[in-house]
């Protein structure tokens, strides 16, 4: 086949766009697998998981706290009654009896009451540790949409870059012969298509080639298609 040195010229620079794409879309998948998002999201569903069990916890308490709360409001009143009967009394022994109930009901106040601080110190430490998985939960849901744009912004700034070689790959095969073109991406689509031939190394397969291949070099004029004699690359002479 004749071809002319400024055709293989232009085959070189269509095969370094087409690697140089490649390589792009490589690093755009790359980039996509990265897992970067994944673990930001999975992080946000553990923290959601938490701050539904802490929920439920400090639900708990508060029901708690409130049992409590009622129970001092009875032991209170009964107090009050216990007392208006005391006044009301006029029999010793009925006051003895009382003054004993009044002491016992104190006694169940002043536990009552001591349960209650501890209780409110506990919903306390519960609503500090909800608020703060809420807040990290935010900052994590703030961290994924950076992440994707930041993504996206890559992604996009790649594809740019992809499209500019594509179009002037395309641009350059107009410049290449059909029957060239062929041979030449049926080559790329195994390997390397076309090599340099510098001295007695060939730049497709980093061979320095023996006397022998390059009397088979030689022998081919310069108009016509030579190849490789070791890896079958389009040479560039
Ligand atoms: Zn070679």
């Amino acid at each position: 086949m004749k071809v002319n040195t400024s055709e293989l010229e232009t085959l070189f620079e269509i095969q370094r766009d087409i690697l140089a794409q490649r390589k792009l879309v490589a690093e755009a998948n790359e980039i996509r697998g990265g897992g970067e998002i994944d673990q930001v999201r999975d992080r946000i569903a553990t923290l959601s998981e938490a701050i539904s069990d802490q929920r439920l916890r400090d639900e708990e308490l508060e029901r708690d706290l409130k049992r409590l709360e009622n129970d001092v409001e009875l032991v209170e009143n009964r107090l009050i009654k216990d007392n208006q009967r005391l006044n009301e009394s006029s029999s010793s022994k009925d006051i003895a009896g009382i003054q004993v109930e009044i002491e016992s009901l104190k006694s169940r106040l002043s536990k009552l009451e001591d349960d209650e601080l501890e209780l409110m110190d506990q919903v306390e430490i519960s609503k500090a540790e909800l608020t703060r998985l809420q807040a990290e939960h935010l900052s994590a849901e703030a961290e994924l949409e950076a992440a994707k744009s930041d993504l996206q912004q890559k992604l996009a700034g790649l594809k740019q870059d992809s499209d500019r070689l594509i179009s002037e790959i395309q641009s350059l095969k107009t410049q290449v012969t059909g029957e060239l073109l062929e041979l030449f991406e049926a080559r790329l689509a195994k390997g390397i298509a076309i090599g340099r031939l510098t001295g007695s190394n060939c730049s497709a397969c980093n061979m320095s080639l023996n006397s022998t291949a390059m009397s088979e070099i030689s022998a081919v004029a310069e108009d016509e298609l030579c190849s490789c004699p070791e890896c079958g690359a389009i040479l560039v002479r």
